[in-house]
């Protein structure tokens, strides 16, 4: 599956909203989101009001990049919560925290999203001590994911870790930062996964 490599940057200034794609600097104040740059594209050009279209779409956007996924594989997992029960929209969010990649950055072996994408990629996390090179594994709860217990990978983490703890991890989440393991407690709920964005508009995006 293909991946985006141009600037992230650019990518929150399109939608409006930080996306959390670049790790530390996202939480400085050089951000370019905090200083109040514009969307990309001529800065004389007035963009109209958007419509309903243009909100659904710009909010299926901000999630889609948010977890750094291809339209394709986002719809796949908007198509599966569709058929599960329950409300889809809190399925789909759900579905989005419990991938692996996703899981690595929450407890902050990688600063962001991308590099945890590449660190599992790289055989550099265990699934109950069974190595996954797979960033859209499904983790389940009572499940441990770890560091591979080499130099490399946990001198990588050591730093993240440190600063995931001083922004809190999520409550579903069961961190020992001195292992480099976290265990799933739980499926999150709607209310423990941060309120980023209104997943109802994507509902009715992709139920046109
Ligand atoms: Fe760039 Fe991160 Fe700010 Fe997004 S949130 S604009 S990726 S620094």
């Amino acid at each position: 599956m293909g991946r985006y490599i141009g600037p992230a940057c650019k990518r929150c200034r399109r939608v409006g909203m930080k996306l959390f794609l670049k790790g530390d600097r996202c939480y400085m104040a050089k951000c370019p989101i905090e200083q109040g740059h514009p969307p990309p594209g001529p800065a004389t050009r007035r963009r109209p009001r958007m419509k309903d279209y243009g909100l659904q779409l710009q909010e299926k956007q901000r999630l889609r990049n948010m977890y750094g996924m291809r339209e394709g594989q986002f719809r796949l997992f908007f198509q599966r919560a569709l058929r599960s029960r329950g409300v889809t929209g809190e399925i789909l969010l759900q579905a989005l925290e419990l991938r692996l990649d996703n899981i690595v950055y929450r407890m902050g072996l990688a600063p962001s999203r991308r590099a945890a994408r590449q660190f599992v990629r790289h055989g550099h996390v265990r699934v109950n001590g069974v190595k996954v090179n797979i960033p859209s594994y499904k983790v389940k709860p009572g499940e441990t994911v770890q560091a591979r217990d080499a130099k490399c990978s946990r001198e990588f983490s050591k730093a993240h870790l440190d600063a995931a703890e001083s922004r809190g991890w999520p409550s579903w989440l069961n961190v020992d930062k001195a292992e480099f393991k976290a265990v799933l407690d739980h499926v999150p709920t709607r209310d423990e996964i941060a309120p980023v964005v209104n997943e109802q508009l994507i509902v009715e995006l992709y139920s046109k």
